[in-house]
């Protein structure tokens, strides 16, 4: 089977994608979505299937078209109705006709797995659409794992959206206005979501981690230092902050792990490695490689994440740089060591 799936955004796409490797099918995913608006809101959707379908490896077609005038002309005299009447068809009909185009026989879409679609009407349109186009339509009813991949794309940190697309669905979700989801069949039942745990960058107010951040750094003019430039992560554990860890640039090939600590309830529980994972796929596509300045103590530890090659050491760092003895278990502080880790081959 050669299967092309019409793809709305990263986060649809998680449980689609992972639930078709299962079976042993790999799709090609296919951008198309005129209907995203405004353009900023396109381009964060669209950017993020980018780095999501590079970084697990999927092939992604992308056809660009930002299509707000021919959205707005096609819907507006029956706005009630867009979604089945123009929204639908036309992105499954562009995904039927590249699949025509370009050797594929089957296409499906990720519209299936949202419970707030229209689903009976996308099977519908769709099994057409391939019949017209002399394709196979692969059906699977993917709102059962809806939850388990909102999840899971919650937990690699991936842009969620707001609401459904178009302009009209955003003010609806201002509004309040003009939507109620379609209702789930009768013994339907969500996949549970096993495990609690997400990852996540925080854009507003990183000073709110800063008691936990001198856990690992004890100066806070140092920690502010670098705070208003880094890139601040959060692993929760339900919904409790368990892991921090504080990123910084430096130059277009090396990120830096400025800070990473875990709260002492939840320490030996392995969130710091699953933090350093989540990191390194995180920055594998646009950095060579991630550097991290530690004490001699916390060297073992970093090597067994892969930071494995010593890069430099500032002698007497921690004797020039704070004003207090800074000790790290028994011992008393006085150079940074540190080591890297290679990311295009990790
Ligand atoms: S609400 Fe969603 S599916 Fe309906 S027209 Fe707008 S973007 Fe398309």
């Amino acid at each position: 089977m050669k299967l092309l799936m019409h793809t709305c955004c990263a986060p649809c796409s998680v449980y689609c994608i992972e639930e078709l490797r299962v079976e042993g099918i790999e799709p090609t995913v296919y951008w198309y979505n005129p209907n995203i608006h405004p353009y900023t809101e396109y381009k964060a959707r669209r950017d993020c299937l980018k780095e999501y379908t590079k970084n697990i490896n999927v092939e992604a077609i992308f056809e660009d078209n930002y299509g707000l005038d021919e959205f707005c002309k096609n819907v507006v005299c029956d706005l009630q109705n867009r979604c089945q009447d123009y929204c639908y068809p036309v992105r499954l009909e562009q995904t039927a006709k590249y699949a025509k185009e370009h050797g594929f026989d089957t296409i499906t879409t990720t519209l299936l797995v949202s419970p707030y679609q229209k689903h009976d009407i996308i099977k519908r349109l769709a099994e057409e659409i391939a019949k017209k186009y002399g394709l196979k339509f692969l059906y699977r009813d993917f709102r059962v794992g809806f939850k388990v991949g909102q999840a899971r794309a919650r937990e690699l940190g991936l842009y969620i959206q707001k609401y459904c697309g178009c302009i009209f669905s955003e003010r609806g979700r201002y509004l309040g206005e003009d939507f109620l989801p379609p209702k789930l069949p009768e013994d339907f039942e969500f996949l549970p979501v096993k495990h609690s745990i997400n990852i996540k960058k925080e854009r507003d107010n990183k000073e709110q981690y800063l008691e936990l951040l001198l856990e690992a750094d004890p100066s806070k003019e140092m920690i502010n230092k670098y705070l208003s430039n880094g890139e601040l992560f959060v692993l929760t554990n339900d919904d409790e902050p368990a892991c921090i860890a504080v990123t910084i640039k430096i130059d277009d090939d090396t990120i830096e792990l400025k800070n990473i600590v875990t709260k002492e309830n939840y320490r030996e529980k392995g969130f710091a490695k699953k933090m350093i994972k989540y990191l390194v796929d995180n920055y594998k596509t646009r950095y060579k490689k991630m550097i991290v300045g530690t004490t001699e103590n916390n060297i073992p530890f970093y090597v067994k994440q892969a930071f494995d090659k010593y890069e430099k050491t500032i002698k007497n760092y921690f004797v020039d740089n704070y004003d207090k003895e800074i000790k790290d278990g028994n011992l008393i502080c006085t150079d940074l060591i540190y080591y890297s880790r290679d990311l295009k081959n990790n």
